[in-house]
């Protein structure tokens, strides 16, 4: 479904994550720009993506510019490497003032620490995991319930 308003939006790694809301905030009609170090990575991204491509390594300042991140609505930071994550996160909110920032994280302990940094963090194996408790056990134990005695 198109956005009623479109934001324009930088998103830092094009792997699985990255390629996945490139495409989907695409469609939605929103201004996109990915940023990858290999340039592979954007075999992913489907033929109707409309945005643009800035291959480089997002630890190098003139990436990002190169991708205008300090003009964004939003800066998500999803690459495989959380260091590079929380590095080019702080850049874009810190000091270049990008009102809302989210940054990939592998490890669910350290969200706080990110968080008192004014970063947005998601830790994919927490959103999993709690996936799997909160729909997949909790139907295996409705069904049972209704399931008669084995
Ligand atoms: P995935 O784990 O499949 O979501 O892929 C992560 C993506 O992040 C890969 O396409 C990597 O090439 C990309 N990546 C990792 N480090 C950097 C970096 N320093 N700069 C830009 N892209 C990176």
């Amino acid at each position: 479904m198109p956005a009623t308003k479109s934001l324009f939006i930088v998103i830092v790694g094009c792997g699985r994550l990255g390629s996945y809301l490139a495409n989907r905030l695409s469609r939605q009609g929103h201004h996109v720009v990915v940023v990858d170090a290999h340039p592979e990575a954007f075999d992913t991204l489907s033929p109707d993506y409309s945005g643009f491509r800035v291959e480089g390594d997002a630890s190098e300042f003139a990436v990002l510019s190169q991708a205008n991140i300090d003009q964004a609505d939003m800066v998500i930071v999803a690459t495989n490497n959380e260091n590079i994550n929380v590095m080019v996160g702080q850049v874009a909110r810190k000091l270049l003032n990008v009102p809302r920032v989210v940054v990939r994280i592998e490890e669910p302990d350290r969200r706080a620490t990110y968080e008192q940094l004014g970063l947005d963090t998601v830790c994919p194996a927490s959103l999993v995991g709690d996936e799997i408790l909160q729909g997949m056990v909790q139907y295996t134990l409705t069904t049972m319930e209704r399931a008669p005695e084995r």
